[in-house]
């Protein structure tokens, strides 16, 4: 393939970051291109018919609380080229192996009620945040406003900084609400006794209330198909099958945006960078992997626990020590007998999913860096736990292991679907500790993906800013 146009702006790999950043470029009269080496756009946000026909998977993310909530996305009319939300009714369940379960409802008052002794202190942590979620999302576009609980807020940014451990402990009494916070705080990808694991279990919480955690209509292409057509709209073109392998694979341009991976940008364009900063790339730390099961079903999966069924995302993982316990191994290098599993199940709400009384499931869960082990077994066993029946109904199934992943997109480094470990040292200081951390020593070369702040998951934002960066350069 070859592209003989020159540009403005090329970005190399059409995620939802790379195509985040086009879009910026584009809405801001940029001649762009997105280079994606695939075939398919969308990185991390693909969906396909991987098990039986009329069964569509995603293939990589499925659930979607930062894409919805975010305020670059927000700012984009891409329900007009075909994007459509779907809410289920309950973001979240946790059940435990009474047969109860922890339920987090868009109510912040309908989660607490199911929460005994700790609905109070449920409420007086999630009630302040949630009502400024949308004002702090604002912020970060330059949309600044006012914050209704300045102090409040506050006081959960300290708390955020701590370990979710050590956090619900302190704030709840029982295993309920302890667990689901900790069901949400290992979305970190840390062991829940690290800091700031805390803050993904707010982060994940105060969404779920503030906005839900929805899901495109059709799978999650849809979300990278509509950005792609906006940027249609916007002159911007895409080329696929157009792998960059060096800088001189980049057709004319004033400046290329990369959405890869540290490892990645070494190879491409090293030879352009400075010492320090190629040492910096090099020592750049991926986080764990993830070990994947798609299922196609013969019916809804059988749930014990009322509320299971009305929720999008159920987490797999019982109490806050059996979680606790299994990220901790994860940490290790080990592979817990039982794993945490964060499962979707997408179908139950968007009948396009699969044929009629059909069902699929989407689930994962960690596993080491680079791990080989077949997880699968532990995956159906934790499923079985809580939904008795469940293996009797799967009529196919696909694995994907860390190597399976990385082969599929080369920015799952290992299996780390974040683009880097995120601990205090990396999250905020990615892809190093620089003032501009999307641009790099050589002039209009920048790095967009989800291995620059804010990290890892589906919202476009370390697209946006990098295009804002590369904006002011090219001004
Ligand atoms: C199994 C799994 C489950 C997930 N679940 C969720 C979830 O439920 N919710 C959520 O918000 N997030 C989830 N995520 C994370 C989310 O998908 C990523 O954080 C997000 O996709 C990162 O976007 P990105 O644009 O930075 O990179 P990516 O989406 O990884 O896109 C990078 C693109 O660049 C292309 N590329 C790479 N190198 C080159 C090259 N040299 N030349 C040309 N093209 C290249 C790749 O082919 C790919 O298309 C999940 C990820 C996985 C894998």
């Amino acid at each position: 393939m070859s592209v003989s146009r020159t540009y403005d702006a090329v970005v190399v790999g059409s995620g939802p970051n790379g195509l985040a950043a086009a879009v910026e470029l584009a809405r801001n009269g940029m001649r762009v291109a997105v280079l994606e080496g695939r075939s398919i756009i969308g990185g991390g946000t693909r969906s396909a018919q991987i098990t039986l026909p009329g069964f569509v998977h995603d293939l990589g993310s499925a659930i979607h609380p930062l894409g919805y909530a975010s305020p670059f996305f927000r700012l984009l009319p891409l329900e007009d080229h075909g994007l459509k939300w779907i809410h289920p009714q309950a973001p979240l369940a946790h059940p435990f192996d009474d047969g109860e379960a922890a339920v987090l409802e868009r109510s912040i008052g309908a989660t607490a009620a199911r929460l005994g002794h700790d609905a109070v202190a449920y409420r007086r942590l999630m009630e302040p945040i949630s009502a400024d979620a949308g004002r702090i999302a604002g912020f970060f576009v330059g949309r600044p406003s006012l914050l209704r609980h300045p102090l409040a807020l506050a006081s959960s940014g300290i708390r955020s900084l701590r370990n979710a451990e050590g956090l619900a402990r302190s704030l709840f009494e029982g295993e309920r609400a302890r667990s689901l916070f900790a069901g949400n705080a290992a979305h970190s990808f840390l062991p829940l006794d690290r800091s700031p694991s805390a803050m993904f279990g707010l982060l994940l919480g105060t969404l779920g209330h503030a906005f839900g955690w929805p899901f495109p209509k059709g799978g999650s292409q849809a979300l990278a198909d509509a950005l792609a057509s906006y940027l249609a709209s916007l002159s911007g073109e895409i080329y696929t099958g157009a792998p960059v392998r060096s800088v001189d694979d980049v057709p004319r341009t004033r400046a290329v945006l990369f959405d890869v991976t540290p490892r990645q940008l070494l190879d491409i364009a090293g030879e352009h960078f400075t010492e320090g900063y190629c040492g910096a790339l090099k020592r750049y730390r991926y986080g764990p992997g993830v070990f994947k099961v798609d299922f196609a079903l013969d019916g809804p999966v059988p749930w014990e626990a009322e509320g299971c069924a009305r929720a999008g995302t159920v987490h797999l993982g019982g109490t806050l020590e059996e979680v606790t316990a299994g990220e901790s191994a994860v940490a290790r290098g080990e592979h817990p007998e039982r794993p945490f599993v964060l499962l979707a199940q997408q179908s139950l709400f968007d009948p396009t999913r699969a044929p009629e009384g059909k069902h699929t499931v989407w689930a994962y869960c960690h596993v080491p860096n680079g791990s080989t082990f077949d997880m699968t077994g532990r995956i159906e066993a934790q499923i079985e736990r809580f939904a008795p029946g469940f293996t009797d109904l799967i009529l196919d199934k696909r694995a994907a292991g860390t190597a399976d992943l990385e082969r599929w997109n080369p920015n799952l480094v290992g299996g780390d679907i974040n683009g880097g470990y995120m601990d205090l040292r990396q999250l905020f200081t990615r892809p190093m500790p620089r003032l501009n951390p999307y641009s790099t020593p050589a002039g209009g070369l920048y790095i967009c993906s989800s291995s620059t702040p804010p990290g890892g998951g589906v919202h476009g934002m370390c697209g946006y800013l990098a295009a804002r960066s590369a904006l002011r350069y090219l001004a």
